[in-house]
């Protein structure tokens, strides 16, 4: 079958939604059309003067976007269908896409428009389910790491930051130190499946949207298509009228109202677990364990950065490493880990970090508040060459949590459960 070509459609058809640090999204708001109606679009980013795109020629074909058949092929084999949304190829055109930067480049943030910008030299994009659009509200998380990384790795200067204060809050507290937006949001508190503990990571990701101005990715609102900012009063009266069911339209009563709203939809779908569960079995080493099996096993190779030298598997190897993972992998000794499964644990990591990563898409089933939808988006493969840069940036940051001297605490409320330790 012939893939959809965008020239179909007119780049005005198109708006823009959001973007990540790969990515950017446009929602189709042309005329009625089987292929594009309820569909976005996902694009490729190329960074100002980079010479990664070099390589693209327009005029030869491009293999499809690799998401697709990552998700195809080995995401859905770990997350059920109905929490996916469908992907399928969809042909770009460089003067297309150069029509849509034109027209639709100033509704980005400055900051990415100075960055990067589409990669007018890919002839394959993705066409996705329009998860925010067609609907009058939609909510985005991006919940993050939700785990405490098990003892047994971790170096003797490590091990209490560690397994006291989660990776996301450390990291805040990192980016706080250059200057970034804070934020009191707790990973943990969104994945405990304690109704109390999760509206208070509600309470906090809304503190974050409203004091970021709506600059923090891990909570997001949609509204008619749109994201809405906290400045937006229109989109604002929407919210609150949507999650008050009819009764107000103040900001203050949209703060009360929707956290327990979105919290009973969090404990309702099985998303929240099956995304912590992934994350956790998949990176059970942490990257310091990592890294040691990785020196263990490969003595001889140049020791420039953990996952130097490894090629990247191939969908194949995915797929085999899958089937592992469903079967004998839980039945390995982690505490020992075989130097000679050294690639298997090396996708594994990089697998986990796709999930930590990902983002849930919450919807309601129709236009009143009641029952939601959650689909998690946004699974990316990740490359053997970022492992080196993560196991810096992992000592980075827990050197400069050591130093601050917090006093923090982060509870797993799994780790509690399975050590039975409930004084933690
Ligand atoms: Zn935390």
């Amino acid at each position: 079958m012939t893939p959809t070509s965008i020239t179909e459609t007119k780049p005005e058809d198109w708006t823009y939604v959001s973007e990540g640090g790969a990515t950017i999204v446009f929602s189709y708001r042309g005329p009625h059309n089987v292929q594009f109606s309820g569909h976005v679009l996902r694009l490729r980013k190329v960074a100002h003067g980079s010479s990664d795109n070099t390589l693209l020629d327009t005029n030869t074909e491009q293999p499809d976007d690799p998401m697709i058949a990552f998700q195809e092929n080995i995401i859905s084999k770990l997350v059920p269908s109905e929490f996916l949304p469908s992907l399928g190829v969809v042909l770009l055109d460089e003067d297309w896409l150069r029509s849509l930067i034109f027209l639709r480049d100033g509704d980005r943030p400055a900051e990415r428009r100075q960055t990067d910008q589409i990669d007018v030299l890919r002839n394959k994009g993705v066409l996705a389910t329009d998860l925010i659009g067609g609907t009058p509200i939609a909510l985005e998380i991006k919940p993050k790491w939700g785990f405490l990384p098990p003892e047994r790795h971790l170096s003797p200067e490590t091990v209490a930051p560690k397994t006291i204060a989660c990776r996301f809050c450390m990291h805040t507290s990192f980016r706080m130190k250059q200057g970034d937006v804070g934020t009191t949001y707790c990973p943990l508190d969104l994945f405990s499946r304690d109704e109390t503990r999760i509206r208070k990571a509600i309470g906090a990701l809304w503190a974050g949207w409203y004091e970021s101005h709506g600059s923090l990715n891990n909570l997001r609102f949609f509204v008619e298509g749109r994201m809405a900012k906290p400045d937006d009063d229109r989109s604002v009266q929407l919210l609150a009228h949507f999650f008050t069911a009819g009764k107000s339209t103040d900001i203050q009563n949209l703060r009360e109202s929707f956290a327990p709203v979105l919290a009973q939809a969090l404990l309702d779908s099985p998303v929240l677990s099956l995304l912590s569960t992934l994350q956790r079995t998949l990176d059970i080493l942490d990257v310091e364990g990592l890294s040691k099996l990785y020196t263990q096993a490969s003595p001889d190779l140049p020791s420039d950065g953990l996952g130097s030298s490894v090629p990247d598997p191939s969908m194949e190897e995915w797929a085999d490493f899958v089937k592992v993972y469903q079967s004998e992998y839980h039945s390995w000794d982690h505490t020992v880990p075989d130097p000679g499964y050294l690639r298997h644990y090396l996708m594994a990591y990089l697998l986990s970090a796709t999930f930590k990563d990902c983002s849930v898409i919450i919807r309601p089933k129709s236009a009143q508040v009641g029952s939601f939808d959650a689909t998690i988006i946004d699974m990316d493969i990740k490359s053997m060459d970022r492992l080196g840069k993560w196991e810096k940036l992992d000592r980075k940051i827990v050197e400069h949590y050591k130093s601050s001297g917090s006093q923090r605490r982060c509870i797993d409320s799994q780790r509690v459960s399975q050590s039975g330790n409930t004084q933690l």
